[in-house]
C-alpha cells in the first residue's frame, strides 16, 4: 500500500531567502571532518578562542544562584547600564538604559530593526560585499536590499558619487560594517561623512554594525559616524554584542543603542517573539563588559601575526590580490584569475562556488565563496584558526590553484 503523506504548504517568505552559506560550508567541512578526512576549516565566522573563565564562571554562578527566570523584555538593567558606560568611555556617546536592547545575539538584534522599521514598499541600502544575513534579514521585513557596489580598488570603502546612484525617493536607510565582514576594510571618515550628510537630508536610519570595533589592526582610530557627524545620533541604530569580542558567539547576546521610540518598537516585537535573551547569557556578558579588558587585546594581538602571514602567503601565489584588512578575522581574496581554468577531471571552474567546491573535494579546504558575500570574484578565509592550520592551509592552496589549467 503506498502512503501519500500530505505536505502543508509553505510560507512564500521560505523560498524568498537561501539558508546562511556560511553556516553550510562549515557543516560540510564538519561533515567530512566526522568522516575523517583532514579538513582544514577556513570558513569559521567566529574566534577559535575560548570564552575567559571569569565570564563563564559568571554564567555557572547565575545559574547556581537560582537567575534563570525570565528577565525584563529589553534585557537586565545592569547589563544595559553596563552597554552605557561602554560606549561612554570608549567613545563618550551619551546613551540612557531606556535607548538599550539586549537581544539574542546581534544578528537577532537586526532582526528586531528590521521587523520595527521596515516593510514592503521600502528600499535598504547594503554596501556590497555584505555580511551575508543583511539582505535576508530586510526581505523578511518586506522591504528590499538594495546593493550599493564597493570597489577593492579603492580598498572597499564607500564612494559617495556611486551610493548617491543607489539611493531613491524609497530608500529609508542604510546599513555600514566597519570593520568589515568579509573584507576587514573599515570606512573612511570621508565615506561615513557623506552617509551621514545623505541620512539628515533624506531622512535615512542608519545602522552601524560595530560588532568588531574591538578587532582593529594599527594605531589609527576607528572612524565612526557619530563622531564624524553627531547630528546623526537620532537616526542612528548602534549594533554592538560579545559575541566577537569575547568569544562568546555560542551564548547568544548582542545589544542595540538607539533613540528611545525605536527600542521600544523593536522591545515590542521582541516580547512577542522570544521575550527576552537567556538570563544566563546575560550575566555572563554582563562580566565580559564589567570586568578585565585584556581579553579582547590579547586576541587581537594574536590575529594580528596570522593576518601578516596569510596576507604574506595569499599575496605570493600568482594571480591572486588580496585587500590589507584593517580588522575583524578574515582576508577577502580576489580569486578570479583562476575562473574559466579546468580542473584535472576536465571541469571548468566558472566561479567562486565551483572554486569552493573544488578545494574541498580536492585540497579538503573549506572557504567561503564570495558570491554569498554579493562578490562571486572572491572568496573569503577567516584565519580564525591556528598558525599550523594556515601554514597547512596555505601551501595547500597554492598546489591546487597551481594544478588548474
Ligand atoms: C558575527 C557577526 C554579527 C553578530 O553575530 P551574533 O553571533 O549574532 O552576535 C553581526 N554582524 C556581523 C558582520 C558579524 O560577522
Amino acid at each position: 500500500m503506498i502512503m501519500n503523506t500530505p505536505r502543508i504548504g509553505l510560507a512564500a517568505r521560505v523560498a524568498g531567502i537561501k539558508a546562511s552559506p556560511t553556516l553550510a560550508v562549515d557543516a560540510k567541512a564538519k561533515a567530512l571532518k566526522a568522516e575523517g578526512a583532514d579538513v582544514l576549516n577556513f570558513s569559521v565566522g567566529e574566534p577559535d578562542f575560548d570564552t575567559p573563565p571569569h565570564v563563564c564562571a559568571a554564567g555557572k554562578a547565575a545559574i547556581d544562584q537560582g537567575f534563570t527566570r525570565y528577565t525584563p523584555v529589553p534585557g537586565i538593567l545592569p547589563l544595559r547600564e553596563a552597554v552605557c558606560a561602554r560606549l561612554a568611555a570608549d567613545h563618550g556617546w551619551n546613551y540612557q538604559p531606556a535607548q538599550i536592547q539586549v537581544s539574542s545575539g546581534g544578528k537577532h538584534g537586526l532582526y528586531n530593526m528590521a521587523q520595527a522599521l521596515f516593510g514592503p514598499g521600502d528600499e535598504v541600502l547594503i554596501p556590497s560585499p555584505y555580511w551575508v544575513s543583511y539582505p535576508p534579514i530586510v526581505q523578511l521585513s518586506g522591504a528590499t536590499p538594495v546593493i550599493v557596489p564597493l570597489d577593492e580598488k579603492n580598498d572597499f570603502d564607500l564612494d559617495p558619487t556611486i551610493l548617491a546612484q543607489y539611493a531613491g525617493p524609497a530608500t529609508r536607510g542604510i546599513i555600514v560594517n566597519s570593520p568589515s565582514n568579509p573584507t576587514g576594510s573599515v570606512l573612511s571618515a570621508t565615506a561615513l561623512k557623506a552617509i551621514a550628510g545623505m541620512a539628515l537630508e533624506r531622512g535615512w536610519v542608519v545602522i552601524s554594525d560595530d560588532i568588531y570595533d574591538t578587532i582593529l589592526y594599527g594605531a589609527a582610530k576607528l572612524p565612526h559616524i557619530l563622531d564624524v557627524d553627531p547630528r546623526i545620533k537620532e537616526q542612528t541604530l548602534i549594533l554592538n554584542g560579545v559575541s566577537k569580542s569575547f568569544a562568546m558567539t555560542g551564548w547568544r547576546i548582542g545589544y542595540t543603542a538607539g533613540p528611545e521610540y525605536i527600542i521600544a518598537a523593536m522591545n515590542k516585537i521582541q516580547s512577542q517573539a522570544t521575550s527576552n535573551a537567556s538570563s544566563i547569557a546575560q550575566k555572563a556578558a554582563l562580566a565580559a563588559l564589567v570586568g578585565p579588558q585584556d581579553f579582547p587585546i590579547v586576541m587581537r594581538d594574536t590575529f594580528v601575526l596570522r593576518r601578516d602571514f596569510i596576507l604574506r602567503a595569499l599575496t605570493s601565489i600568482p594571480g591572486l590580490s588580496c585587500v590589507r584588512p584593517r580588522g575583524a578575522f578574515y582576508v577577502f581574496p580576489n580569486m578570479s584569475a583562476y575562473y574559466g581554468r579546468k580542473t584535472a577531471g576536465g571541469q571548468v571552474i566558472v566561479g567562486s562556488v565551483d572554486l569552493a567546491d573544488y578545494l574541498l573535494d580536492e585540497a579538503l579546504l573549506a572557504a567561503v565563496p564570495g558570491v554569498a558575500f554579493g562578490a562571486d570574484e572572491f572568496m573569503r578565509f577567516s584565519f580564525a584558526t591556528s598558525m599550523n592550520i594556515l601554514a597547512k592551509g596555505m601551501k595547500r592552496l597554492a598546489t591546487a590553484l597551481t594544478d588548474l589549467k
